[in-house]
């Protein structure tokens, strides 16, 4: 690699988690954007596959770096969350926001952009070796030498690949479509989102979704199914055929519309997020197993990689054996630790007697952990309602 770029710090990926990671390196020192690249193998405003709900875990991360929400969104007041006849609402103003993804990263790449921040974009990473007092990074475009790397390269994450990250990797299916709809739909009048865990009774570890979205302006629906497969050891529940079910109650046939499937990886406090000169930020390190939430994650893990990078360069010590702690005891991240821990209770059972006795419990449940642990319920007073 004797033509490699010498670099501080290579961020690979320029999701929510990599532009975080830049952004509030540049915000603890403008004079970090001398010292780092930020390297994406497509170009923004790129496609991806997301429901776009940012929740209040998310809005302070932003605020706190002076983001605003410039793009358009669908702020979502009223949550449904259903299993079968029972249905109980979340109630907030709002209780969380909906983007479209390749709206919302493209105007987090152009704020980094304008604050110094360097993108190469269109650069794949294709292979990544340790070396020397650094990490030697192959891609599409070119070579690099850098003192640090940041994974921050999504689910099926390269980096982890290369470098045979140690542990195994649990992965959450999951499978979107969207359906123009008309903005007199009380979905858009009222801002109103549902979570329907009924397939639970199907095998699913998951719910399906509606959420309210704007495509280009056009009300669309954005709706999908998540499982969450923490439990691997159950039945696999079929997804599509989960989905057409929930379209044709809806009078849509799946079929008229393309869909599309990604997994995401999901967080395990055993797992291991970083080695000497490596950090993993956002999916490429794990989110949560029970909702699939992973926006406001990947503000947070960039949040906490760049407060390790700083302090290793302080110290000059690049063993990152204090990363796990730190993500650990972060206000939002450890939030995942929560999550996997409930996701793992939740979708323990199958018999649909034992999910609809949970089910009545479930808005009392919900109301003892906003009051005891609010960061849990990202909603500033849940209005509970029981709905028919
Ligand atoms: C169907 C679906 C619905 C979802 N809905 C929601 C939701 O409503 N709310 C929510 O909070 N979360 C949701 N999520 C999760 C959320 O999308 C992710 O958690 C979030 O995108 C993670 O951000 P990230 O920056 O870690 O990774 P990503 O957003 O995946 O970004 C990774 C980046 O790395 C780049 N990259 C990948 N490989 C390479 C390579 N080899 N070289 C260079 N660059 C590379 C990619 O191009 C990409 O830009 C959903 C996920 C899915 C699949």
């Amino acid at each position: 690699m004797s033509n490699a770029t010498e670099i501080d710090v290579l961020i690979i990926g320029a999701g929510p988690a990599g532009l975080s990671t830049a952004l509030h390196l540049v915000q603890a020192d403008p004079s970090w954007a001398g010292r780092i690249l930020l390297v994406d193998k497509a170009v923004h405003p790129r496609e991806k596959l997301c429901g776009g709900g940012i929740t209040r875990l998310g809005m302070p991360l932003l605020r706190g770096l002076g983001v605003s929400l410039k793009t358009p969104y669908v702020p979502v007041r009223e949550v449904r969350m259903v299993y079968r006849h029972l249905v109980f609402a979340i109630r907030d103003e709002p209780v969380f926001w909906v983007v479209r993804r390749d709206e919302f990263d493209h105007h987090l790449a152009r704020t980094a952009a304008r604050r110094g921040v360097p993108l190469q974009e269109g650069q794949a990473v294709l292979d990544v070796r340790p070396a020397a007092d650094g990490v030697e990074v192959a891609t599409t475009a070119g070579e690099y030498r850098a003192r640090v790397v940041v994974a921050a390269d999504g689910s099926r994450s390269t980096v982890r690949q290369k470098l045979d990250w140690p542990g195994s990797v649990r992965m959450a299916r999951l499978l979107e479509v969207l359906t123009p709809e008309s903005d007199h739909l009380p979905e858009f009048q009222q801002g109103r989102a549902v979570f329907d865990f009924s397939p639970m009774a199907d095998g699913l570890q998951g719910y399906c979704w509606d959420f309210p979205s704007l495509v280009r302006g056009q009300a669309t629906m954005n709706r999908g199914v998540f499982d969450s497969r923490i439990r691997p050891e159950r039945r696999r529940a079929g997804l599509k055929e989960i989905l057409q079910e929930r379209m044709a109650a809806r009078q849509r046939r799946l079929a008229d519309y393309p869909l599309k499937g990604h997994p995401i990886h999901l967080f395990d406090p055993q797992a291991v997020f970083a080695r000497p000169r490596v950090l993993l930020a956002g999916d490429a390190a794990g989110t949560d197993p029970l909702l699939g939430e992973g926006i406001s994650f990947a503000l947070a893990y960039g949040q906490a990689a760049a407060a390790e990078i700083v302090h290793a360069f302080a110290q000059n010590d690049f063993s990152f054996t204090g990363y796990k702690a730190r993500l650990l005891a972060h206000p939002v991240l450890s939030q995942l630790r929560v999550r996997a821990w409930l996701a793992r209770m939740a979708y323990r059972f199958e018999s649909p007697g034992m999910i609809g006795m949970l089910w009545r419990l479930a808005p009392w449940m919900v109301a003892a952990l906003a009051r005891y642990n609010p960061a849990c319920v990202p909603v500033q007073q849940p209005r509970l309602v029981r709905v028919g």
